[in-house]
């Protein structure tokens, strides 16, 4: 066993310093980011009104508990409300905690309006919702599971983009359906046309409540705020972390006013959650991504990004079997081991990240511009030239 818990498949390199979209190495080897820390650095590394968000919140105060009101906390609260579907947040550490809230808020709510046997949460296959024993129950991927059971009860699973399925496996015990908009940890699979909204109408039509896992997707990512805005529906409840903190930890549990109506005091907590450090940096986050054009912004250069991996796709078809996702967030599924590619791309300095279905995902930061684009597209085209699988 080593010092640190060996629960990761590290690849051996080390990171001193980062300058916006580039990481640096111990040994001053330099990369281009296309991995962002898996979705978190919306703005790069190092990004001077982050950098001053925290050491100026630094200065003031760290941390009160919740047993206060929290200044940046409540701003961040209604700017997140003001800007999405949402009338109430709660605020938590990561991705998986945001989830565990969202499937507590359900709960709650059919308690409190007169369905307490209403439980249930169906989900997707190849879903990822985190760690924690209740988000892998809800992912249900045995890989996952094994050796960790007995498997929290009350989640059920249908077919990803099945939403027939989905009407039939909504039963007098289900309180919600929970869905990634696109899959990311699966492999970059958007939900198909239209599921989103399928599933809005059958939450309605059962009296039950959408969830939605905007994790991976949320802020800005996809090139809407938040990606369910491309499917013109909202959700009751949705979870979001990663980007929201640019890379310090936090996560948040949105919901409307119906849905919350069970969460009064003393029905959930966090010790560290809205800590005034994590909000003040996600304050200065949205500083950045609801200003004027960003996201506009975020559209052109994944749309070069995506015309320019199409291109390769088609010349290295061979090697590459498809290009898939929307905004910033996308995948190549392979026809060789991705891993290989993903090797081959770090030798030619360009970080990206694994999926599931053979896939390399590339989650740039949000900042990235022209030059970037070009700048990872020659790399990988020299590296598919080059990959001998
Ligand atoms: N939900 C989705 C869609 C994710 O992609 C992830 C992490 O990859 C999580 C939940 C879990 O987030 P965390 O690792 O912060 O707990």
């Amino acid at each position: 066993m080593t010092a640190v818990m060996p629960t990761y498949g590290r690849t051996d390199l080390r990171f001193e310093r980062g300058e916006g979209a580039y990481l640096i190495a111990d040994d001053g080897r330099r990369f281009l980011d296309f991995g962002a820390g898996i979705a978190v650095n919306s703005l790069g590394h190092a990004h001077p009104r982050l950098v001053a968000a925290l050491t100026d919140q630094a200065k003031a105060l760290w941390h009160t508990s919740n047993l206060y009101h929290i200044a940046p906390q409540e701003r961040l609260a209604e700017r997140l409300v003001a800007n999405t579907f949402a009338d109430t947040v709660f605020f938590c550490n990561s991705g998986a905690e945001a989830v565990e809230c969202s499937v507590k808020v359900a709960r709650k709510y059919h308690d409190e309006t007169g369905a307490p046997g209403r439980y249930r949460i169906l989900t997707f296959a190849g879903a990822f919702h985190g760690r924690t024993l209740a988000t892998l129950a809800a992912g249900r991927q045995e890989k996952h599971l094994h050796g960790f059971e007995p498997v929290v009860e009350g989640f059920d699973q249908v077919g990803y983009g099945d939403a027939k399925a989905a009407a039939a496996a909504v039963g007098p015990e289900t309180a919600a359906i929970l869905v990634e908009p696109i899959q990311g940890e699966a492999g970059i699979r958007p939900a198909p046309d239209g599921f989103l909204a399928e599933l809005r109408r059958i939450a309605d039509d059962a009296g039950i409540l959408l969830l939605l896992d905007e994790v991976q997707t949320g802020v800005g990512r996809t090139g809407r705020f938040f990606a369910h805005e491309w499917a013109g529906i909202t959700p009751d409840v949705m979870a979001v972390a990663k980007g929201l903190g640019g890379g310090f930890p936090i996560g948040a549990c949105l919901a409307t006013d119906k849905a919350a109506i069970g969460m009064t005091p003393g029905t959930h907590g966090s010790t560290f959650g809205g800590n005034p450090l994590a909000t003040s940096v996600a304050n200065a986050v949205l500083d950045e991504i609801l200003a004027d054009g960003f996201l506009g912004h975020v559209e052109a250069v994944a749309a070069r990004l995506r015309d320019g991996l199409d291109k390769l796709a088609s010349k290295h078809g061979n090697k590459i079997a498809e290009v898939r996702g929307q905004g910033l967030m996308l995948g190549l599924r392979c026809h060789g081991p991705n891993t290989a590619l993903i090797a081959a791309l770090i030798g030619n300095g360009l970080l990206t990240v694994i999926a599931g279905d053979n896939v390399v995902r590339l989650l740039p930061p949000l900042i990235i511009t022209h030059d970037h684009v070009d700048e990872a597209l020659g790399i990988l085209d020299r590296t598919l030239a080059d990959l001998d699988v």
